[in-house]
């Protein structure tokens, strides 16, 4: 299963990827992550993220790619991964697609995490400050005013890719305001419905004979009883003694010829 989950800072991208990574064997690749443990370990590509992350800024397109491309050759990817945090823009997008072709790999879908940006900011400010009365720390960038900075890049350089992915028709929005349980069930439906479609991938119904002949010949048998029906009727109403008992002991002839034809007709 290969999956991009979409969604501003504090989505909850992260929470579900943890979840999906346990049910599906799958490893989350979060560049985010990467690019901390970059900057924590000092590498060159650390070196450059360092300040840009710091100030809420993205950091340059060639270097996210080239890191996600390195992490989806890892073993560890072989089975599936879910992309949290890449692509951020339509380049990374273009570079991704470029990227998964030459891999030969497909991707199964593209959750979006939409949410409501005031009432999320206020979510990470009572998560910080709560984080921070317990004395656990707080990631800089978690700051109101950083996080501010990381909400507008994602407004104008992120959210254009639902746009992009649903050209491709392989997005799908989830409510992400919605609780943790209740987001975590619309994107295992999701996921259900994609592994469905695969599994019985261009399925055709039966090749049915048209039933429109068919149709036919019912309505005009229908018509044809319905004639004969008042016909007798007719006659049993003018006290022809032959008609009326003729209606009584003979079924009707249309029954067994409107038979046949609708047993050819099949
Ligand atoms: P995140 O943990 O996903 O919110 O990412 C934290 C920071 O890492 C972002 O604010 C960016 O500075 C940087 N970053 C993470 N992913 C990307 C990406 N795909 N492109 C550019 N910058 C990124």
């Amino acid at each position: 299963m290969r999956l991009i989950l979409l969604g501003p800072p504090g989505a909850g991208k992260g929470t579900q990827a943890q979840r999906l990574v346990a049910k599906h064997g799958i490893v989350q690749l979060s560049t985010g992550d990467m690019l901390r443990a970059a900057v924590a370990a000092g590498t060159p590509v650390g070196l450059k993220a360092k300040d840009i992350m710091a100030s809420g800024g993205l950091v340059p397109d060639e270097v996210v790619v080239a890191i996600v491309s390195d992490r989806i050759d890892q073993p560890d990817a072989k089975r599936g991964f879910i992309l949290d945090g890449f692509p951020r823009t339509v380049p990374q997008a273009q570079a991704l697609d470029r990227m998964l072709a030459q891999k030969g790999i497909k991707l199964d879908a593209v959750i979006d995490l939409k949410v409501n940006e005031e009432i999320l900011l206020g979510r990470i400010a009572t998560r910080v400050a709560e984080m921070q009365a317990r004395g656990q720390p707080v990631r800089a960038d978690d700051r109101p005013e950083v996080l501010k900075q990381r909400l507008d890049a994602y407004r104008v350089q992120t959210a254009p890719l639902a746009g992009y992915y649903a050209k491709k028709a392989v997005l799908k929005s989830v409510d992400g305001m919605a609780p943790i349980p209740q987001v975590s069930a619309a994107i295992d439906r999701i996921l259900a419905q994609g592994t469905a479609a695969k599994a019985a991938p261009g399925r055709k119904k039966p090749n049915k004979p048209s039933r429109k002949p068919v149709r036919r010949k019912r309505a005009a048998a229908k018509a044809g009883k319905a004639r004969t029906g008042a016909r007798k009727a007719a006659s049993a109403k003018k006290g022809s003694k032959r008609g009326a008992a003729k209606a009584r002991r003979k079924p009707s002839k249309s029954k067994p010829n409107r038979r046949r034809r609708l047993t050819k007709a099949r």
